[in-house]
């Protein structure tokens, strides 16, 4: 038995990792351009914004679209034109040459193009408490876990925009909603906050920090200090959703591309990596907007550019 080498198999044109809007727009451009590409979803179907209620900010739906409803829809669109999606994850690639070889959880693939769209993942606080109360209480996901606090007191923990929506998103189950926030003033948009402040439901603990989660079997209280008074206090609460910002998942890309000191895969305007037929779309290589459109738009451009190299090379 000799050596298995890439004349063995069928060599694809393009393998797309993730299935968020980046990862299925690029499966949407690339299918119409005939190309059959795999999507391998990664562990989220449609990605983070699968976990979002509602998008009020995607064009085209003046109502507002569900996370999970969008991630269908783009699914539906690629698999229309040709996509394949398959419920695998990578698990190691080797990229110094063409044709790629990915091995996933469930078989080996080799490619000529890549296009790596694996999106970002909440940040943990890193407090004590926050990991053995995981699922007990403590949360990353208002979508998800918001309707076991009916009736009951949360704190919301951050910020940004995810803070403020999620914030906003759990005023429909539990009967307060604390936002505990660092600085005197949230990053989130200017109608975030406008209904924040609106919201008789929710109260602002600002210019404070989280320092432990307490409980057992359940999330009891947190114990807080304020930075302006240095005063340390336990506040009793049921729930804690904890908004703190994203980082890439990107762990599978170090030492074969480029990253800034972040771990964002570095890229320039057409969505090239340092190694050339391997493309990155999405929140992999964006620490700046990490939004469903720019991270669809993203996605698109890379496909456009998988299409012209796969010319290229085809001579
Ligand atoms: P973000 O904008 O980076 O905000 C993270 C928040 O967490 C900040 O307020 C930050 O405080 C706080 N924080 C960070 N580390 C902390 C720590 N160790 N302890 C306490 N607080 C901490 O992250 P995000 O809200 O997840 O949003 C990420 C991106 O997605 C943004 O570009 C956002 O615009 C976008 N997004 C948009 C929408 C929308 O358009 N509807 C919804 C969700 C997210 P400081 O402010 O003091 O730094």
């Amino acid at each position: 038995m000799g050596e298995e080498n890439s004349t063995d198999k069928e060599i694809i044109n393009i393998l797309i990792l993730g299935s968020g809007p980046a990862g299925l727009s690029a499966a949407i451009y690339a299918a119409r351009a005939d190309l059959e590409p795999l999507v391998l979803t990664g562990l989220e179907l449609g990605g983070q914004a699968s976990l979002t209620n509602t998008i009020e900010n995607y064009p085209g739906f003046p109502d507002g679209v569900g996370g999970n409803e969008l991630g269908d829809l783009l699914r539906k669109q690629a698999e229309r034109f040709g996509a394949k999606v398959e419920f695998d994850l990578a698990t190691k690639l080797e990229l110094n040459k063409n044709p790629f070889r990915i091995t996933t959880d469930n078989k080996e693939i080799l490619a000529k193009s890549l296009i790596i769209a694996t999106g970002a993942t909440p940040n943990h606080l890193n407090v004590s408490g926050e990991k053995e109360l995981t699922g007990k209480g403590v949360s990353y996901c208002a979508t998800c876990d918001g309707w076991f606090f009916k009736d009951r007191s949360v704190v919301v923990i951050g910020g940004g925009d995810s803070a403020l929506e999620e914030a906003l998103f759990l005023t429909r189950f539990a009967k307060s909603v604390y936002i505990i926030h660092r600085r005197d003033s949230f990053r989130a948009s200017a109608i975030l906050q406008k209904r924040v402040n609106d919201n008789p439901k929710i109260k602002l603990i600002l210019n404070s920090v989280v320092q432990k989660i307490n409980g057992t079997d359940k999330v009891e209280s947190v114990s807080i200090k304020d930075l302006v008074s240095n005063e340390d206090s336990d506040f009793l609460i049921d729930g804690v959703f904890i908004f703190v910002g994203h980082s890439p998942n990107t762990d599978l890309f170090k030492g074969q591309l480029e990253m800034d000191d972040h771990g964002y895969i570095k890229t320039d305007l057409y969505m090239n990596t340092s190694v050339e037929g391997v493309f990155v779309a999405g929140e992999a290589a964006d620490p700046n907007f990490k939004q469903v459109v720019t991270s669809a738009g993203m996605g698109a451009a890379a496909a456009i550019q998988a299409t012209r190299y796969l010319e290229k090379i085809k001579g």
